[in-house]
C-alpha cells in the first residue's frame, strides 16, 4: 500500500492562522508590526529566501527588514539590532560576507531574539528541556508530526544528521516530546540496521537520496528535510520517495513536506519575542 503523503502546506496554513491573529492583536497593543530583522546572505539563494519571508510575513500584519552590511561592521551591526526596542527578531542569512564566522556572529544576537535558535543558549535549553526559541526548520518538523497525530510519547524514531540547524536540535525536541531517540551521522555503522527500527525516521543529510527502502521498517513514519538541487533545476530530498512509498505509513513530500512549515514557524517564534519582551 502506498504511503500517506504528509504535505507541509496545510500544518504551515494552520500556524499562520494564528500568526495573524496574533500579529494583529501586538499591533493594536504596541502600535506596531512584530519585526524581523534579516542580516548577511551574500548569494541569490539567500536573496530569494529574503523575498519569501518579506512576502510571507507582510501578509500575515508583520514586518521584516534587511540590511547587507559589510564584514567590519557586522558585529556592531548585530549589536544595535540586538539593542534596537523596534526589533523582536534576528536571522542570518548564510552565506554571511566573507570573514565573518557563523558561530561568532550568531553569539552576538541576544538570544531573546534569536528566533531562529543559533545562539549556543538556544540550544543549551532545549538540551535542558526549558523555553527556548528552536530552529524553525527542527520545531517545524515536531509540528508536522503533532499536526498529522503521529505518537511521539515511547516511540522508537531516529534522526538521521546531527546539525546545529536541523539534527541536533530534532532529536533534542523529540527528546522533550517523551521519545526514545537515536541519532545517525556520517560515521555510523551499519545504519540501515538502525533506521529499520525506527517508527519514524527523520533524515536531515543533504544527500540525494541516500534513503532507500532498505532503510525503512514497514508502516514507519518518514520525515525528509533534504533539498538537494538536480542539474535541471528541480529539488530532491535525502529520501528516495516513490519507492519508500511502497514501504512507509507516511511520507513527506520534497518539495511541500518540511519546507513550509519553516518559514511559518519563524513568524510565529517572532511574534512569541516580540511578545515576550513587551512582558505580554
Ligand atoms: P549539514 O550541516 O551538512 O549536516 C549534515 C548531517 O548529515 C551531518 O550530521 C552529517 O554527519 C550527516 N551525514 C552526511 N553524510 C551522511 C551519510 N552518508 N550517512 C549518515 N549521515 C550523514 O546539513 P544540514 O544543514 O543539517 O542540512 C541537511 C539537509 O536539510 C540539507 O539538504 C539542507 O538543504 C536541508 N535543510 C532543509 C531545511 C528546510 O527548511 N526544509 C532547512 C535547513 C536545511 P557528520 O556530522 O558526521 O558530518
Amino acid at each position: 500500500m502506498a504511503a500517506r503523503l504528509l504535505e507541509g502546506r496545510p500544518v504551515a496554513d494552520a500556524i499562520w492562522q494564528d500568526v495573524a491573529s496574533g500579529a494583529e492583536r501586538f499591533g493594536q497593543v504596541a502600535g506596531r508590526r512584530p519585526t524581523l530583522a534579516l542580516v548577511g546572505g551574500a548569494d541569490e539563494a539567500a536573496a530569494a529566501y529574503a523575498r519569501q519571508i518579506e512576502r510571507q510575513f507582510s501578509r500575515r500584519g508583520l514586518a521584516v527588514s534587511h540590511a547587507t552590511i559589510g564584514a567590519d561592521d557586522f558585529p556592531h551591526h548585530l549589536q544595535r539590532l540586538s539593542a534596537d526596542p523596534a526589533i523582536d527578531g534576528i536571522l542570518l542569512l548564510t552565506p554571511l560576507p566573507s570573514g565573518v564566522s557563523a558561530e561568532a556572529a550568531a553569539q552576538v544576537i541576544d538570544p531573546a531574539k534569536d528566533v531562529d535558535g543559533q545562539h549556543p543558549t538556544n540550544l543549551g535549553r532545549i538540551a535542558q528541556r526549558r523555553a527556548a526559541f528552536a530552529p524553525a526548520t527542527a520545531l517545524g518538523g515536531v509540528r508536522l508530526l503533532k499536526h498529522y497525530d503521529v505518537a511521539l510519547s515511547g516511540t522508537r524514531i531516529v534522526v538521521v544528521g546531527r546539525s546545529p540547524v536541523v539534527g541536533m536540535p530534532l532529536a533534542l525536541l523529540l527528546i522533550d516530546s517523551d521519545a526514545t531517540v537515536t541519532t545517525c551521522h556520517s560515521r555510523t555503522r551499519d545504519m540501515a540496521a538502525i533506521t529499520r527500527e525506527a517508527d519514524v525516521l527523520c533524515v536531515a543529510i543533504g544527500r540525494a537520496g541516500l534513503i532507500t527502502p532498505e532503510h525503512v521498517k514497514p508502516g514507519a513514519i518518514v520525515l525528509d528535510f533534504g533539498t538537494n538541487p538536480t542539474p535541471d533545476g528541480a529539488l530532491v530530498g535525502d529520501v528516495q520517495t516513490q519507492a519508500v512509498m511502497d514501504v512507509a505509513g507516511g511520507i513527506t513530500p520534497v518539495p511541500g513536506g518540511t519546507g513550509p512549515t519553516t518559514v511559518a514557524v519563524l513568524a510565529e517564534q517572532t511574534l512569541r519575542a516580540a511578545n515576550l519582551q513587551r512582558g505580554n
